[in-house]
């Protein structure tokens, strides 16, 4: 797993490779109130694409990757990616 986040500035969807992150135009404005999306990560392990909350990327709550054939689970500390513990 790729242990560094890749901020891109702008969207590129070419660019998103495994481990890039890219912080929604709109973040803030849409999903839950008290933890609205923030961005689109591509999955660290897998490069599937993804929208992470507020509290994700605050690294609160962990990061579940959305493919069914990829079990990543991680929290984001700044731009670092940690492997969640299975306990
Ligand atoms: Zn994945």
């Amino acid at each position: 797993m790729v242990g560094e986040l890749d901020v891109l500035s702008e969207w590129i969807p070419e660019q998103m490779q495994p481990g890039t992150i890219f912080v929604l135009e709109n973040a803030g404005r849409v999903g839950e109130r008290d933890d609205p999306f923030w961005a689109v990560l591509s999955c660290p392990e897998c490069g599937t694409l993804g929208l992470v909350t507020r509290k994700q990327i605050a690294g609160l709550l962990p990061v579940i990757c959305g493919s069914q054939w990829c079990s990543a689970q991680f929290f984001i500390h700044d731009s670092l990616v940690v492997a969640r513990k299975s306990s």
